[in-house]
């Protein structure tokens, strides 16, 4: 039965399909791949997450290279179904009507994973509530509790209406969803005819509950001032009397913190790599936090060229992630046209978008991200004359880049500007620029397949884990990568790609150009058969096990059934 299901996951975004665009990048796309592993594996998951009728945003780029953003509307009736019950929320003396749509991820074995959609376009909403579940991320701190409180409790009272009543589990993909621990406090509170929360209701409560964090700096973590709390969330006398529940020790700070609710709702909280679950005990010394490494979704991110080429050399990849280690046994010549095929779809995509012509033949990187300071677009220009220099010994370089900046964030803006107004310099030099519009799920596939070597430059340890270098990965294409997040585990150098060495007097420029100059671009013009060896390791040690499957059996064993 549909509602015995045990497992709720709630996510602020998820990334359901690439025509369907409610999210916003990483944090999204991991939630779409762990439930697309979960549906695989069978999970007895469910979901919930916003409707955000008109996305996130689209990304254009005018012709001096400036970002703007438009609203992305989709056709919400031809990818969901309408579901009957309706449920209430009090919002700072509101009543708020909460409906939901549902949206079913396919398994591989024929399962589904029911999503609920949220949905506050109701006629009996204010009209300001009824724009609540429009946007993603958009907002003053006022909107955005009042969305989380849709997300987190309205959450729980629709599953509950929905018949769900055996779940044992709730998964907060990050703190957005905080708020559901508040209604399961009120649930045992009711359930036990208490006005006071004791230790028996926390217990319980803590043993529903899994918080997996994201957030590698205090800056990221969500928090409202307590006047705005009490004035949105309103009767919640015992709750607001346990302030230790949502404050850092002994350090009022007046706030209501979403992660320190999570974290002290819950008996199970992970970061998601190794080196994030470091950085996240030191920011959070009293709690116990295990790490559970991000993964992608093979399905979902092979293009189609690697697709057959893994249908004829590995048997089950797909059902079973791990067989990918017996990449190893494909040949060079197969591999590469495989991934020449790749990479003519991407050269066609780009020449469809800006009519610039890539070649087959040149040394190609990629870079997509979000446009924004840690992440260091620009780390690769820091010296041009030797960047001229490499491009001049590989015949030539092409660049690809995109990702959005955030709508608020004018330096993003500005870094994109930025490399689209050094196109016509580097030209002259050898070296194609394109910065792609508008990166999104589909982009992405192209991207992460058609290039072929993978560039991340984040200013550690700001990347917790990073996905899209797992993506490459699966394709056969291997990372040059600052030592961060995922990659300081998925890194045997020279065998599954290149670090990039950050020496505290941050000279890191200078350890890319070096790998770039002495080992990838010799080995990818005059060894290339060394340079497809490194490409098949990238699929047999981390495409087998940078996956969600292997992610998701790993949640089952330690969060889920513990
Ligand atoms: C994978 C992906 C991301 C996340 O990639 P990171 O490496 O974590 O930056 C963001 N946006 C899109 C569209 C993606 O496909």
């Amino acid at each position: 039965m549909e509602t015995l299901r045990k497992i709720a996951y709630f996510s602020m975004e998820i990334a359901l399909d690439a025509e369907i665009p409610t999210y916003a990048g990483g944090l999204g796309i991991l939630a779409g791949d762990t439930l697309r592993a979960g549906a695989d594996l069978r999970l007895p998951v469910c979901a919930v997450t916003l409707l955000h009728r008109k996305g996130y945003f689209r990304q254009r780029l005018d012709d001096s290279g400036w970002q703007f953003e438009e609203e992305d509307p989709w056709d919400i009736e031809k990818y969901l179904t309408p579901m009957e019950p309706r449920v209430k929320l009090t919002l700072d003396e509101r009543e708020v009507w909460v409906r939901c749509w549902r949206y079913e991820i396919e398994g591989q074995m024929g399962d589904n994973i029911p999503v609920y959609l949220l949905d506050t376009d109701v006629e009996e909403n204010s009209e300001w509530d009824r724009h609540l579940t429009d946007r993603l991320y958009l907002g003053d701190h006022y909107f955005r509790i009042c969305q989380e409180a849709v997300l987190g409790i309205g959450g729980v009272r629709m599953l509950r209406a929905l018949g769900y009543e055996q779940l044992a589990r709730f998964h907060m993909n990050e703190g957005h969803s905080a708020f559901l621990g508040l209604e399961l406090l009120d649930e045992e509170m009711s359930l036990r005819g208490s006005e006071e929360i004791d230790d028996a209701m926390l217990h319980a409560v803590r043993r529903k509950c899994v918080f997996t964090t994201h957030t590698p700096v205090p800056a990221g973590h969500d928090q409202f001032s307590l006047e705005m709390a009490r004035k949105v969330l309103g009767h919640h006398e015992a709750f607001f009397k346990r302030r230790d529940l949502f404050e850092p020790v002994k350090c009022a700070t007046d706030c209501l913190n979403m992660t320190y609710l999570a974290l002290n709702l819950s008996h199970y909280v992970n970061g998601v790599a190794k080196r994030h679950a470091e950085v996240s005990r030191l920011m959070f010394a009293d709690h116990e936090i295990d790490s559970i490494t991000n993964g992608v979704h093979a399905g979902t991110w092979v293009c189609q060229s690697m697709q057959s080429l893994f249908e004829k050399w590995i048997p089950d990849w797909k059902l079973d992630n791990f067989n990918m280690r017996s990449s190893l046994s494909i040949p060079d010549d197969d591999l590469w046209r495989a991934h020449q095929a790749a990479k003519n779809d991407l050269c066609d995509y780009i020449v469809n978008e800006t009519g610039e012509q890539f070649s087959l033949d040149v040394l190609t990187l990629g870079f997509a991200r979000r446009a924004t300071s840690y992440k260091r677009p620009k780390l690769l220009f820091e010296n041009k004359e030797w960047l001229f220099e490499i491009a001049k010994k590989a015949g030539g370089l092409q660049l690809v880049f995109a990702g959005k900046a955030h709508p608020g964030d004018d330096l993003g803006k500005f870094f994109i500007q930025d490399i689209i107004r050094m196109r016509a310099d580097f030209a002259e030099h050898g070296i194609k620029i394109v910065y792609l519009e508008n990166y999104d799920m589909k982009l992405a596939k192209y991207l992460v397949s058609g290039v072929d070597v993978w560039l991340n430059t984040p200013q550690p340890p700001m990347e917790a884990s990073g996905t899209s270098g797992m993506k490459a990965a699966l394709n056969g294409v291997p990372s040059l990568s600052v030592l961060d997040g995922w990659w300081i585990e998925g890194c045997v150098e020279g065998v599954t790609g290149w670090a990039i060495e950050c020496p505290s007097g941050g000279r890191d420029a200078r350890s890319l150009y070096e790998k770039l100059e002495q080992q990838i671009v010799p080995l990818y013009c005059e060894r290339r058969h060394e340079f497809i060896n490194i490409m098949r390791h990238a699929i047999a040690l981390n495409g087998s096990f940078f996956n969600t499957q292997r992610m998701m059996l790993q949640y089952l064993a330690r969060a889920y059934f513990l």
